[in-house]
């Protein structure tokens, strides 16, 4: 069957093949049938040789961990022949650590952890996948076109499961929300934020574009000025760039109490000039917090298939610019200048 590999470590390795075994059975009972891939920074960083493991013992890895695929199979009866699914990209470290003992293998401690398509365990670009139970989402048959992007809100879900977590140790109510970067991680971010009844500021370069529209269709106040330049103090700042100046601006911007989510990944390398005392200065005396995140556990999973189905279907589609049939998957993996979201698309 075919599937989009690359060999972990080697810059521009991609290829599409048609060799590639069915899925073992040990991957897990579901057997599915793959519908479409999304694509995301990561995928980018992988294919340029900077990040990504092949399974033990495998030079290459089945790359793609943004799933939507159609169950064939399931002899443990959890999901039913033609149900959508989507496969959670990370599982529990095999310890495990008291993170993954617990299922919040997002918190996994002892970096141990597998990722479908990223770490050790071959990805979702490929015809056919197995999943197990535990890790398979299955999705509202409403959410065929959209599905794809369950895995990028899961990620969304979880930062703001942990902002309201970080928000209650003290009285919380947060009024106004900036997202830092408009790609799909900020837009799905502002989307929540608005689910949540928040007044949604998103901040990006882009003054063309589909962005500024997609930002408007979501009642948000979509700006291009510097983060120093904003005409308010956010409660919560969601920053989706990874940019090391927007990073520290947005900090000192932040309303006192209020709670910055780091969510974009910055490249490192770069080093900027700032006033490390003052910065310390801002977040102590205004109660500040910063944290980081990353990934999403089953809850988190769940939470974000019940903000899809919730949500504007014609406004998540339109957050899909590409979608690419796998044979022009070269094309697909070339950044084009007005992405927000390009999926691979299998079906076709
Ligand atoms: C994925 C996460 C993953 C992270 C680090 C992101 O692109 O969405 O699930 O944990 O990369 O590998």
């Amino acid at each position: 069957m075919r599937a989009v590999t690359v060999t972990p470590g080697v810059a521009n390795s991609l290829r599409l093949i048609d060799d590639q075994p069915e899925p073992a059975a040990e991957e897990g009972a579901i057997l599915v049938e793959a519908l479409a891939v999304g694509i995301c920074g990561t995928d980018h960083e992988i294919i340029s040789g900077e990040y990504g493991e092949a399974p033990p013992g495998a030079d290459r890895l089945v790359i793609g961990h943004e799933s939507l695929g159609r169950v064939l199979e399931d002899p443990t009866g959890t999901l039913q022949p033609g149900d959508l699914v989507a496969g959670i990209v990370r599982y529990p470290d095999p310890e495990p650590c008291p993170n993954c003992a617990v299922g919040e293998w997002d918190m996994c401690r002892n970096g141990l952890y597998t990722e479908h398509g990223i770490k050790a365990l071959h990805g979702f670009a490929r015809d056919r996948w197995r999943i197990q139970p535990r890790f398979a989402v299955g999705l509202d048959p409403a959410l065929t076109k959209v599905g794809v992007l369950l895995e990028p809100t899961s990620v969304v879900a979880k930062a703001w499961d942990h902002i309201e977590r970080i928000g209650h140790r003290a009285e919380w109510q947060p009024q106004t929300v900036l997202v830092t970067g408009a790609g799909p991680i900020g837009l799905l971010a502002a989307l929540l934020a608005t689910q949540r009844g928040l007044a949604v500021h998103v901040l990006d370069r882009a003054t063309e574009g589909p962005k500024p529209e997609l930002v408007a269709a979501l009642g948000a106040t979509y700006h291009t000025v510097p983060v120093n330049d904003l005409p308010f103090e956010p409660d919560v700042v969601v920053e989706c760039t990874g940019a090391p100046t927007v990073v520290i601006d947005v900090m000192c911007k932040a309303a006192p109490t209020g709670i910055v989510c780091l969510a974009g990944v910055s490249s490192g390398g770069r080093s900027i000039d700032f006033d490390a005392g003052a910065l310390n200065r801002a977040l102590v005396l205004e109660n500040n917090v910063v944290f980081g995140s990353v990934n999403a556990n089953r809850r988190h999973w769940d939470l974000a298939a019940q903000s899809l189905t919730r949500a504007d279907q014609g406004w998540l589609t339109s957050l899909i610019t590409r979608r690419v049939p796998v044979a022009g998957y070269a094309e697909a993996y070339t950044a084009g200048p007005d992405d927000i979201k390009v999926v691979l698309d299998f079906a076709s």
